[in-house]
C-alpha cells in the first residue's frame, strides 16, 4: 500500500497520509507536478515558506522491471520561476519504492531566528527530522562519505550542497551513486536544490532494510512485460549488452556512455561550441566516449587491480542499460569523476572550448562536490569566456573561477553559482543562451530545429530530456532519420514531450526510448509492466498530455505567455556554421506545440 510522507519544517512535524484513490496511477513527474499545481500558488516566491519540495519515485521503484529507478523531484523553480521535475538514479528511489512512499512533501520552513540545519531520516520503522549543523558547509564528498560511516545500510541519499544552502540558483539535487564513490546522480536542472536549502534541509536519508518489493496488482501480465523489454533493450545497438558474439563492443551507451554523443552530434555539426558560436570543433574526439573508454582500458592494463575507470556502470540497483563510467586519471588510475555524462562533458567542455579531459573530469567532480548543475555551470562559465574575463580553452582558469564558489564572501564565486542568465546580464554579454531563464543543453537548435522546438515550448525551461527528438532527428527511430533541417517540428516535439512525461512518471529511465521506439514489442514491455503494476491500463499519450497540461496551467498562473515559449534572439539571426543555418521555426509552428 503507497503511501505519502508529509513533512512540516516549520514545527518539523510529519505524518502519514493514504495516497487518495485519483492519485492511484501518479507517481514520479505526474505526482511531483500534480502536488505542486494543487498546492503551490504559482505567484509566490519560490525561496519562501509557501513553496513545497516534493519527491517521488517512480510507479515501477523497487520492482524487477529493468532501469526503472529514476527519482523524481519538484517544486516552483527558482531558476525558471515556473513549475519544474528533474529526476536521477542513484539508490533514494528504490529505497523509496520499497518503503512503500509514493511521495515525500517538504513544506514550511523553519522559522528565521532558527539558524539550524536538519535532515530526514526515513526508515521502516520511523521517520526523524534531526539536527545535522555538521553535514552543512562541506563538500558533498566529505558529506557523503560521513553519511555513509554513520548508517551501515547502504542508505539512499539526497540533498543540497554548499550552493543550495546560500540559496544561488545554480542549486542541483544531488544523489549518491550505487557505491557511494561519488555524489553525482543529479536531478540538477532549475535550481531546485535551493528549495531543499531554503527548508533548511541538507540531505534525505532513505533506508529500505526489512522491507520488501513492492508487488504488481497483475504479477502475469507484469512478468510478460517485464521479459519483453528486458528483450529489447539487451538487443537494442544502442541500449544492448557489451559485447557481441564475436567478443567486438556492442552496445553504445554501455560501452562509450552517453558521451558517445560527442562525436555524432559533432559530425552532424550541431554540437554547440564556444558558447553558441559553432557548430563543429575539432577537440570533440579528444573528451568524447570514445575516448573515456579507451583511457579506462589503458589504466586497466597498466594499473590491474588498483584502476578505477569503468564503463558500463549502471547508475541506479536494475539498470541493464549501465551507460554509466568513471573517468580514471592517466597518471594513477584512480578515478576522478563517476560518471562523465555528454551534456557534461559538452557544457564543462566543447562549450567552452576545453579539450583537455582531465581539466573537463575535474570541473565535472567541482560542480558534484559543490552542488551544481553541470549544464548550468557550463554555460555560466561561457558567460565569463564571453565577457573576456578568462580565454575560452583555458580549463585551469576555468577550474580557479569554479573553485571560486567554496568562498561564500566572493561576489565572482556568487555569480558562478546563480546560473549562465544572471552572470550573462550581470557582466554585460548579448548572447544569453536562455528559455525561461534555465541555459540551452548540447544540441544546437539551429542545424536541428525539432529539438529546438522542444527548448522552447517546454514547460521546463530549454530542456533536452523533455522531449529528445534528437532520438528521431539525429539517431533515426526504426531506421529513418526525420530531416533535422525540417520547420515542421510540432508534432514530433509534443509526441516526445507527452511520451516523455509518461516514462519520467513510470521510474524508467528515458534511455529505454530507443529499444522502445525501434522495437514494438519494447514499447509494450514498457506499457505491460506499467498497466500490470496498476492493475489498470493507462494509455501513454494521454497519461502524458495530462501532465503537460497541469504544467502549463502552472506556468501560466504564474506569468508565462506564449512569448516565453520562444528562443534567444541570436538563434534567430546568427547563422550556425558549418551548414550556416539560423533558428527559423515560425512563431505560429512554436504555438502550435500546446495548441
Ligand atoms: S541508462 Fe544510464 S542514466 Fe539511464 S538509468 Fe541506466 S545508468 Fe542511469
Amino acid at each position: 500500500m503507497s503511501k505519502i510522507l508529509r513533512i512540516n519544517m516549520t514545527d518539523q512535524s510529519h505524518k502519514w497520509e493514504n495516497l487518495p484513490k485519483k492519485w492511484k496511477t501518479l507517481a514520479g513527474r505526474a505526482f511531483t507536478s500534480t502536488v505542486v499545481a494543487e498546492e503551490v500558488d504559482p505567484t509566490f516566491h519560490p525561496l519562501r515558506e509557501h513553496n513545497k519540495f516534493v519527491i517521488s519515485p517512480g510507479l515501477l521503484a523497487g520492482t524487477t522491471a529493468p532501469s526503472s529507478g529514476r527519482l523524481s523531484v519538484g517544486g516552483k523553480s527558482p531558476l525558471t520561476g515556473g513549475i519544474k521535475e528533474a529526476n536521477a538514479g542513484g539508490l533514494t528511489a528504490t529505497r523509496l519504492g520499497k518503503l512503500g512512499i509514493r511521495g515525500i512533501i517538504i513544506e514550511g520552513k523553519p522559522p528565521e531566528d532558527d539558524e539550524n540545519w536538519y535532515s530526514i531520516i526515513v526508515s521502516k520503522d520511523k521517520v526523524e527530522i534531526k539536527q545535522t549543523n555538521d553535514y552543512a558547509g562541506i563538500g558533498l564528498y566529505d558529506l557523503i562519505d560521513k553519511i555513509w560511516e554513520e548508517y551501515d545500510s547502504r542508505p539512499g541519499i539526497i540533498g543540497t550542497g554548499i550552493i543550495g544552502q546560500r540559496l544561488h540558483l545554480n542549486a542541483g539535487v544531488f544523489g549518491n551513486n550505487i557505491e557511494n564513490t561519488d555524489p553525482s546522480r543529479y536531478a540538477g536542472r532549475g535550481g531546485l536544490g535551493a528549495v531543499l536549502g531554503s527548508k533548511r534541509i541538507v540531505a534525505i536519508i532513505s533506508d529500505d532494510s526489512g522491507c520488501d518489493r513492492p508487488e504488481p496488482e497483475d504479477e502475469e501480465l507484469f512478468d510478460t512485460g517485464r521479459k519483453k523489454l528486458v528483450k529489447a533493450l539487451n538487443d537494442h545497438p544502442v541500449t544492448g549488452r557489451l559485447k557481441d558474439e564475436d567478443g567486438a563492443p556492442y552496445g553504445g551507451l554501455k560501452n562509450y556512455g552517453t558521451n558517445i554523443l560527442q562525436n555524432i552530434i559533432n559530425e552532424a555539426g550541431g554540437l554547440p561550441v564556444r558558447n553558441f558560436a559553432k557548430g563543429q570543433w575539432d577537440g570533440a574526439a579528444k573528451i568524447s566516449g570514445e575516448a573515456v573508454h579507451e583511457l579506462v582500458d589503458e589504466t586497466d592494463e597498466k594499473f590491474g587491480d588498483k584502476a578505477e575507470g569503468t564503463y558500463g556502470h549502471p547508475c541506479h540497483p536494475g539498470c541493464i542499460m549501465a551507460c554509466s563510467n568513471a573517468v580514471p586519471d592517466r597518471e594513477t588510475g584512480k578515478s576522478i569523476v563517476a560518471p562523465l555524462e555528454y551534456e557534461t562533458a559538452w557544457a564543462l567542455g566543447s562549450n567552452c572550448e576545453i579539450d583537455n579531459l582531465k581539466h573537463v573530469a575535474t570541473l565535472n567532480r567541482l560542480c558534484n562536490d559543490l552542488g551544481l548543475d553541470t549544464i548550468e555551470a557550463g554555460n555560466t562559465i561561457a558567460m565569463f569566456m564571453e565577457a573576456g574575463e578568462i580565454d575560452f580553452g583555458d580549463g585551469e582558469a576555468a577550474i580557479e573561477l569554479l573553485k571560486e564558489a567554496y568562498d561564500p564572501d566572493s561576489e565572482t564565486g556568487a555569480l558562478v553559482a546563480s546560473g549562465a542568465k544572471v552572470a550573462g546580464e550581470a557582466l554585460g554579454v548579448d548572447r544569453i543562451p536562455v528559455v525561461k531563464g534555465q541555459s540551452l543543453p548540447a544540441y544546437d537548435p539551429r542545424p536541428i530545429r525539432g529539438i529546438g522546438v522542444t527548448y522552447a515550448t517546454t514547460p521546463m525551461g530549454a530542456d533536452h530530456t523533455a522531449g529528445y527528438t534528437i532520438a528521431a532527428e539525429i539517431l533515426g527511430i526504426k531506421g529513418e532519420v526525420t530531416d533535422p533541417r525540417e520547420i515542421k517540428k510540432a508534432d514530433l516535439s509534443r509526441t516526445f514531450q507527452a511520451t516523455t512525461a509518461y516514462i519520467d512518471s513510470s521510474g524508467y529511465c528515458l534511455f529505454i526510448a530507443f529499444a522502445i521506439l525501434d522495437n514494438d514489442d519494447g514499447f509494450a514491455g514498457m506499457t505491460e509492466t506499467v498497466n500490470g503494476f496498476l492493475g489498470t491500463e493507462v494509455d501513454v499519450t494521454d497519461y502524458g498530455m495530462h501532465v503537460l497540461e497541469i504544467e502549463r496551467e502552472f506556468n501560466k498562473k504564474a506569468g508565462f505567455t506564449k512569448e516565453d515559449d520562444r528562443l534567444p534572439e541570436f538563434f534567430y539571426n546568427e547563422e550556425l556554421p558549418p551548414h550556416n543555418v539560423a533558428f527559423d521555426v515560425p512563431d505560429e509552428e512554436l504555438d502550435a506545440v500546446h495548441g
